[in-house]
C-alpha cells in the first residue's frame, strides 16, 4: 500500500459499514440503504441523508431462509439476513430499484419484515431510448424525489445541483484512478482499486473524495507496488466483493485491468450532465452509462460494448464472476461470450454464492485460463 489515505480506506474493508455507523452517530442524520447502482444517490444526499450500498456479505444464513428460497441469489439472501439479524440496524430506510425479479420480490419482503421506517421503490423502464421511456423515466424520478422529500426533508434544487457536482467529482477521480492503472497496472493492486470504488458507496462522499484526491497524489508521486506484469483480464458481473478470490487471481499470475462490475466501473461510469436541469441530468446518466443486463439499450449491444472495452483495455482474457441463480447475468452470458470469442478474448464463467466460495477449485480454473492465454 502507498500512503496514509489508502491505508485508511483499506482498513474499512474489515468492517464495511463502520463509516456509515460513525457518520450517523456524528451527525444524527438518516442513513438510506440501497442495493442497486441505478439508485439516484444524489437525491438521497441532497435530502440530507447518507446513501449506503448494501452488498450482502459472506455469511451463513440464519434468518432470511424463512422468507427467500435457496434459489434466490446470495446477494438478496445475505442482505435480508443482515437486515433481520440487526447488522443493518443503523439504516433508517431502504430504496429498492426494480431491476430483476428477485429485487422486485425482495422489496415487498423487506418492507413487511425488515422493520425500517422508510421504504421507497423506484421503477425505471426496462427498455431505454424511446420517447415514452424517457417521459416515464423523468416523471418517475421526479416523483421519487418528492417521496424522498416527504420522508427525509426538503431537497432544494440548489442542494441537488451541489450533490451532483460532488458525486461527479468523485466519479472523475475514480475514473482517473482506473485510467492510471490501465497505463501502469503495477501502481496499485486491482483489489485495492476496486475497493476505492466500492467504498465510495459506503461513506460520506465528501470525505471519500478527499481521500481519493490524496491517494491519487500519492500514486502520482510514488513507485509501483507490484510488478504489474500479470496477464491482463477483464472482469464481468454484478457485485464483486470476493477479496480472497482477487488475491488468488493475482497469485495465479493475472490481474484485472478493467471491469464491468456494478461496484467497479459501472458504479462511476458516465457523469451526470451539469448543463441541464438536475432530474434530467440524473436520468441522462442512468440512460447513458454502461448498462446492466436488466436493461435493454437498443443502440448499444452489450456484448459488443464489453468486447470493445476489453479490447481497448488490452485484456487478454475475461472472467465472468456471477452470482449463482442470477438470471439476468446468466441469460446475458452466451451473448456476451460470443462477442468476446469473436474479438479473440478467451473467457471463463465462474458462479459463486457469498459465504461458500471455494478458492481451491477456482484456483485450478483460473490457472488453466492463464496458461491458455500464455501458451
Ligand atoms: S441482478 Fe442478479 S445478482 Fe443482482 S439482485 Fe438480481 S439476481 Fe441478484
Amino acid at each position: 500500500m502507498s500512503g496514509e489515505a489508502l491505508d485508511r480506506l483499506m482498513k474499512m474493508r474489515d468492517d464495511p459499514y463502520a463509516a456509515a455507523r460513525a457518520w450517523k452517530e456524528r451527525t444524527g442524520g438518516k442513513v438510506m440503504g440501497y442495493f442497486c447502482c441505478y439508485a439516484p444517490e444524489e437525491m438521497i444526499h441532497a435530502a440530507g441523508a447518507l446513501p449506503v450500498r448494501i452488498t450482502g456479505e459472506n455469511r451463513d444464513i440464519s434468518k432470511s431462509g424463512a422468507h427467500l428460497q435457496n434459489y434466490c441469489c446470495s446477494l438478496a439472501r445475505t442482505g435480508l439476513d443482515m437486515a433481520l439479524d440487526g447488522t443493518l440496524s443503523f439504516l433508517d430506510g431502504t430504496v429498492f430499484v426494480h431491476t430483476c425479479d428477485t429485487m422486485q420480490r425482495l422489496s415487498d419482503i423487506w418492507r413487511l419484515n425488515a422493520g425500517f421506517a422508510v421504504h421507497a421503490d423506484l421503477v425505471l423502464p426496462v427498455r431505454f431510448e424511446t420517447s415514452s421511456a424517457w417521459d416515464y423515466m423523468t416523471s418517475e424520478l421526479a416523483s421519487f424525489a418528492e417521496g424522498l422529500e416527504k420522508e427525509l426533508g426538503p431537497m432544494e434544487d440548489s442542494a441537488l445541483v451541489e450533490s451532483i457536482k460532488l458525486f461527479n467529482r468523485n466519479r472523475a477521480l475514480l475514473a482517473k484512478l482506473y485510467q492510471m492503472r490501465l497505463a501502469s497496472p503495477g501502481i496499485l493492486p486491482y483489489d485495492q482499486a476496486l475497493w476505492c470504488s466500492t467504498s465510495s458507496a459506503l461513506m460520506d462522499k465528501a470525505e471519500h473524495t478527499a481521500l481519493l484526491e490524496e491517494i491519487i497524489t500519492d500514486l502520482q508521486a510514488g513507485t509501483a507496488t507490484t510488478d504489474g506484469s500479470g496477464v491482463p483480464l477483464f472482469g464481468i458481473g454484478s457485485v464483486m466483493d470476493q477479496w480472497d478470490f482477487l488475491a488468488m487471481v493475482a497469485e495465479s499470475g493475472a490481474t484485472f485491468i478493467d471491469d464491468d462490475f456494478c461496484n467497479g466501473r459501472r458504479y462511476f461510469d458516465f457523469e451526470v450532465p451539469e448543463d441541464v436541469p438536475p432530474v434530467e441530468g440524473i436520468a441522462r446518466r442512468l440512460w447513458g452509462r454502461s448498462s446492466c443486463p436488466c436493461k435493454h439499450v437498443p443502440s448499444r449491444d452489450r456484448g459488443a460494448c464489453l468486447a470493445d472495452r476489453a479490447t481497448a483495455a488490452g485484456a487478454k482474457g475475461a472472467i465472468f464472476f456471477q452470482f449463482k441463480f442470477c438470471e439476468p447475468h446468466a441469460f446475458d452470458y452466451p451473448h456476451v461470450k460470443k462477442a468476446l470469442d469473436k474479438a479473440g478474448i478467451p473467457s471463463l464463467n465462474l458462479e459463486f454464492e457469498q459465504g461458500s466460495v471455494s478458492i481451491g477449485q477456482l484456483r485450478t480454473r483460473v490457472g488453466a485460463l492463464v496458461e491458455t492465454i500464455k501458451a
